[in-house]
């Protein structure tokens, strides 16, 4: 025989001789195990499928159990197992498993129950597959294998030799061992389709068979392994890591097939498929295929478009079936991307699906109209091998379109009858495209939904898949500091909680939409991102793709609006008040709490009516600001929306009590009795109680101005917190008693107080300055606020309290966007001024408020690392004496505002600068003082702006406002960078005591007095009591009719 192949000269033959050589080699390597298999006495030929000790109940040793092809083999040990001295065998026939708990099963056969224990839950889950195995082979019949068996070729292995193989790639037509079709498995359905000869009963018709019989490994190998080095070959002994090179190698890149003449010439490839599919040369079209042919290029043919219609039209149904088997099939490639590189392009699950649903014509932009019931066309859809498909009937050969699951980007669930269909589901796909589906029944619906998310969501995020969405899908995101680069991430909507499972990084708890900080869209309309801030972390999410961006970004807005109108539904803030409350409460602490009649007052109807609404819709971005609003729009919308609750403050079901309570005489007694009912009351509601009477507290310590006290707070409030008429007392009473008591009734600490009575301090002494300079601030006191540098991304919007320290502010946003804090990392807050180009950094005790208030346009706020820090604290520490003097350069700009025209240029001067005073002199030698400014009263900015064409780059900008508010403004150059530091540390020193660093960050939590609000009512200023309860009771019979004669 050797001879023989010596002799022969034609290259083919000489292939076909080896195979058949590798074959027999195989058949006899099998023989041989088989043989000595038995001569060790092991039972079955075969390697187990697994093996190993378990727990079986009732006996005190573990046994050693295999299961093998159908069968479960008991063992009293390892030792009998090699040598093949069995307890039992059990044919897995009449058996079944099932799990009994975290690491227990039961296999049940009718004649007992074996109960087994493994010993990690993981080991019991394989147990329970392998055993389901065995059944599944047991019950598997050999009648499609016999008859594939039938052509010679096709009883090895095509890829390792194997013998009796029972598994098959469909689309790659060959027959393949159990070990291979695990590792063809692992290639992906677009690379091979796997099939059981024997379990896959329903795959199997006859033109399948028909077609291995043509094709099988005898083709298939002829061109898939025409040049395999023999080093490269697989044996059946081969080890899963080879077998994997091997069949990567082969199948995905095409390492060893043989190339077609027309390989490169993708025109000329097409021509020769659509002319190879009106044939019989199926293996022509598998040559065709495998080297480059378009499976769905254009014959040029409208009557028959594409191949598979051609063939159709030539009635080749084996190449049919052959085209249709490999419609997504990718066409292998020497560089073909590994498939870990886009986390998407991993293997996506096989799911199988398919029914008639209704469909329209697929949109380019979202769908904002009904569509009618006569827009959808019936259409028989299959969802298979990652393609969901559909056709005109469920006999129709060719689909008149395709869905491939890697294209879809998002599945949505619109509320029910949203269109002329009761239930339907959208999918969009990666070309921007728009498909709407639709079925009658909801079951139905929800299958194919979970069926389509099941064919596109990656393993990585299937734990989306474990509860309903109303929207799945993927995004580029970009999320922490790491904002350089955006990644895919998948994300899911339920409700109000949005889910992301990010490629790197642990787990992520859900956001909760409603509780957001901030939800804004920035960037151009080209380039939309869209930024979620929940405290501790903030997502950007890229609206890289138009179409489902929109479509998050509308499901998104919706989900983060207040969903109904109970206090709970509201959008909350941190300490869970609704954002409605402290957007009310904050702005009428900054701007109300001297104003004549404030809450008694009425605003203007219209006004109050534009604003409620729009916090109503989205209380989040409504900015209000002083200028914009008056106090009195602000206080009407607040006690309207606290009137208008469907179950008031105090619930209808506890308002009662509440108002008993309000009658016990003795005082101790009944504010026990309001601590015991304040408990009782929902998480929200009690949040919001204290924030209310805490605020109420505050506007009655400025009844002088404000006139209004206690007594008349309550009348207002009585009402509207109750929802009473006015006419009876106790709903005030009760009021009354919460501010009296405030300190007692809400536990309120000394610290607390101190706090808040600080910021009210604050704020009144900031209004009376502002008032008296001319200069009121219009008061957004929202402020923006950048981490490391000025852009989109990083801004960040801060309510900033009268209280609050650059220290404190800088922790808030570092804290926000979960920036944990290293050692030597000295973050500080700079004020930027952009047009001097210069910076301060702010120290860390300065209140931010009044900054803020005299930031103008050009400037802004930054938290970033203070570089110089470090050398300041050392220089600080090691100098000898408290002052600094040294030649400076130095020039003047004596201006107004600094719109003057700067004068002349830089000239040396001498400083000196000391505890109380910066001196100026125009040489050493001088004695006298040209200048002298007092130090306190001097801002420093680090940085001179280029157009003065500083000497040096190490220069400073001093300001120097003077009682009569003109502002002064020098520029100073050092020669070195050190000595610009040692400069800047002494203006610190001596300007804040010593103080330039704090000796620990404090990171206390930065409880801000969350502020409270009331009622509408025209109440006479200064009327007597009676008047004042007339014009509530009015006020409260019909609300409106009073709010309209305004
Ligand atoms: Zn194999």
């Amino acid at each position: 025989m050797v001879g023989s192949v010596e002799c022969c000269v034609c290259v083919l033959e000489r292939k076909e001789w080896m195979q058949a050589l590798q074959q027999a080699m195989a058949e006899q390597r099998a023989r041989a195990r088989l043989s000595s298999a038995y001569l060790l006495g092991v039972p079955g030929s075969e390697q187990p499928d697994r093996a190993g000790s378990l727990e079986l109940r009732g006996f005190k040793n573990k046994l050693y159990v295999a299961v093998v092809g159908d069968k479960v083999q008991l063992y009293k040990n390892l030792e009998e197992y090699h040598l093949g001295i069995g307890i039992t065998f059990i044919d897995m026939s009449v058996g079944n498993v099932k799990e009994v708990d975290r690491r227990s099963f039961d296999l049940t056969t009718p004649y007992r129950i074996f109960s087994f224990s493994a010993d990690s839950e993981l080991e019991k889950e394989q147990w329970l597959e392998a055993m389901q195995g065995a059944v599944a082979e047991a019950l598997s019949t050999s009648e499609v294998a016999e008859r594939i068996w039938a052509a010679a070729p096709n009883r090895f292995c095509a890829d390792c030799g194997a013998p009796q193989p029972d598994w098959a790639s469909i689309n790659l037509c060959v027959v393949i061992c159990k070990r291979c079709a695990g590792e063809h498995r692992g290639l992906g359905a677009g690379v091979s389709k796997v099939r059981s000869l024997k379990m896959d009963r329903k795959v199997w018709t006859e033109t399948l068979i028909e077609l291995f019989l043509q094709l099988g490994n005898g083709a298939g190998n002829r061109f898939w392994a025409a040049n395999v080095p023999p080093s490269e070959a697989l044996q059946p002994s081969s080890s899963p890591s080879t077998r994997r090179c091997h069949l990567e190698a082969k199948y995905r890149e095409g390492k060893y097939r043989c190339y077609h003449p027309l390989f490169g010439n993708q025109e000329e490839l097409d021509k020769a498929l659509c002319a190879a599919v009106t044939t019989t040369d199926l293996a022509e079209t598998q040559a065709l295929l495998g080297c480059g042919a378009g499976i769905s290029c254009f014959s040029g043919d409208p009557e028959a478009p594409t191949p598979l219609a051609l063939a159709e039209q030539a009635g080749q149904t084996l190449q049919m079936e052959f085209l249709r088997n490999n419609r997504t099939t990718e066409v292998p490639r020497l560089d073909s991307m590994k498939p870990l590189e886009k986390h998407y392009s991993v293997i996506l699950p096989t799911v199988s699906h398919s029914g008639f649903l209704y469909k329209t014509a697929s949109a380019g932009k979202l769908l904002q109209d009904r569509r009618a019931r006569e827009e959808f066309s019936r259409r028989w859809c299959v969802l298979s091998d990652g393609v969901l498909s559909y056709y005109e009937n469920e006999r129709a050969v060719t689909p008149n379109g395709e869905i491939r699951a890697s294209e879809i980007v998002c599945l949505a669930v619109p509320l029910p009858d949203t269109h002329g269909f009761e239930h339907t589901f959208e999918v969009y796909t990666e070309g921007e495209r728009l498909y709407l589906f639709g079925l009658e029944s909801m079951e139905q619906a929800h299958e194919w939904v979970k069926c389509i998310a099941k064919a596109f969501v990656p393993p990585l995020a299937e734990d989306l898949l474990a509860r309903d969405f109303e929207r799945l899908g993927r995004l580029p995101y970009k999320a922490g500091l790491s904002l350089q680069r955006a990644q895919e991430g998948w994300f899911s909507l339920s409700g109000s909680e949005l889910r992301a499972v990010f490629p790197e990084g642990p787990c992520e708890e859900p956001l909760q939409l409603r509780k957001l900080q901030e939800l804004s869209i920035q960037g151009d309309s080209e380039n939309q991102v869209l930024v979620l801030v929940e405290r501790r972390r903030t997502l950007y999410i890229q609206g890289e793709r138009r179409l489902d961006f929109m479509g998050w970004l509308g499901a998104i807005q919706k989900a983060a609006a207040s969903m109904g109108d109970t206090l709970s539904e509201q959008q909350l803030g941190d300490s869970d008040i609704p954002v409605i409350v402290y957007r009310c409460v904050d702005y009428i602490t900054q701007c109300g709490l001297t104003s004549e009649g404030i809450y008694r007052k009425c605003g203007q109807t219209s006004k109050t009516q534009r604003l409620l609404e729009s916090l109503r819709q989205d209380a989040r971005s409504v900015h209000l600001k002083e200028g914009e609003q008056h106090v009195d729009d602000v206080s009407s919308a607040l006690k309207r929306f606290l009137r208008d609750l469907p179950d008031g403050l105090f619930t209808r079901a506890q308002r009662l009590a509440w108002l008993e309570a309000s009658e016990i005489e003795d005082e101790e007694e009944k504010v026990s009795r309001y601590r015991e009912l304040l408990v009782r009351l929902p998480p929200v509601n009690r949040a919001t109680v204290k924030a209310l009477i805490s605020h109420l507290y505050c506007v009655q310590c400025f009844s002088d101005t404000n006139q209004m006290n206690v007594h008349n707070l309550a009348i207002v409030f009585g009402p509207t917190l109750f929802q009473t008429d006015g006419q009876d007392y106790k709903a005030g009473r009760v009021v009354e008693d919460l501010i009296n008591h405030y300190v007692v009734v809400f536990s309120v600490d000394e610290e607390e107080l101190r706090k808040q009575r600080e910021e009210i301090t604050a704020i009144v002494k900031m209004r009376v300055a502002g008032t008296a300079s001319g200069t009121q601030h219009a008061g957004d006191f929202i402020c923006t606020v950048y981490l490391e540098e000025k852009k989109a991304e990083t801004e960040q919007h801060v309510k900033i309290p009268a209280s609050m320290t650059a220290e404190e502010l800088t922790l808030e946003i570092l804290d926000r966007r979960n920036v944990g804090i290293r050692e030597k990392d000295y973050w500080t807050c700079f004020e930027v001024n952009e047009r001097e180009e210069a910076e301060r950094p702010l120290h860390f005790a300065e209140k931010v408020l009044p900054i803020l208030h005299g930031l103008g346009t050009d400037s802004h706020l930054v938290v970033k690392k203070h570089q110089a820090m470090e050398a300041m604290l050392l220089y600080l520490a090691s100098r000898v004496s408290d002052t600094k003097h040294g030649m400076m350069k130095f020039r003047e700009d004596r201006s107004l505002l600094g719109l003057g025209l700067p004068s002349g240029g830089f000239h040396d001067r001498y400083f000196i600068l000391n505890s109380s005073c910066l001196r100026l002199y125009k040489e050493v030698r001088s004695h006298r003082p040209e200048k002298e400014w007092p130090v306190k009263s001097l801002r420093v900015y680090l940085g001179v702006k280029k157009k003065l064409r500083p000497p040096t780059c190490w220069g400073f900008t001093v300001v120097h406002e003077t009682e009569k508010h003109e502002k002064q403004q020098w520029y100073l150059c050092c020669d070195t960078q050190m000595e610009l530091r040692e400069w800047f540390a002494t203006f610190l020193f001596v300007q804040h005591d010593g103080l330039v660093w704090p000796s620990e960050p404090s990171r206390v939590s930065r409880a801000v007095p969350e502020v409270r609000l009331g009622s509408v009512s025209l109440i006479p200023l200064r009327g007597s009591e009676n008047e004042m309860r007339r014009s509530v009771a009015a006020f409260t019979a019909d609300p409106l009719s009073l709010l309209r004669n305004v």
